[in-house]
């Protein structure tokens, strides 16, 4: 077997060894969504460095990662104070997570990407 990453989705999936190019998405469908984002993006002009997304998925990748920033300086600050109790890890820890899993949650689905 064989752990690789998908072009599309970004997960990680696993193939057998074997003779002929390695498998580069987890599925047939996002295979097929690659294709067109693909032909999309040389029907729009967009360089093979450019990718194309909607206004929505650009605002909400922008609004996670700044709350990401924002938690992950809320935890420095308070850690960084005195000696924080095992509550005050655990908090932490909670905080950020929650800030990493509202990014997780934004499907990244391009309208187009440049083919390099
Ligand atoms: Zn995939």
């Amino acid at each position: 077997m064989r752990h690789l990453r998908c072009e599309w989705c970004g997960g990680d999936f696993a193939t057998q060894r074997g003779p002929g190019r390695p498998a580069r998405y987890c599925r047939r469908s996002h295979r097929q969504r690659a294709y067109e984002a693909r032909r999309q993006a040389v029907a729009r002009g967009i360089r093979p460095d450019e990718v194309l997304l909607s206004r929505r998925t650009w605002d909400r990748l922008r609004d996670a990662l700044y709350r990401l920033e924002a938690a992950s300086e809320d935890v420095a600050m308070d850690l960084m104070a005195g000696r924080p109790t095992k509550a005050e890890y655990v908090g932490a820890l909670g905080h950020l997570s929650a800030a990493v899993r509202d990014l997780q949650e934004i499907a990244v689905e391009p309208i187009a990407v440049g083919d390099d």
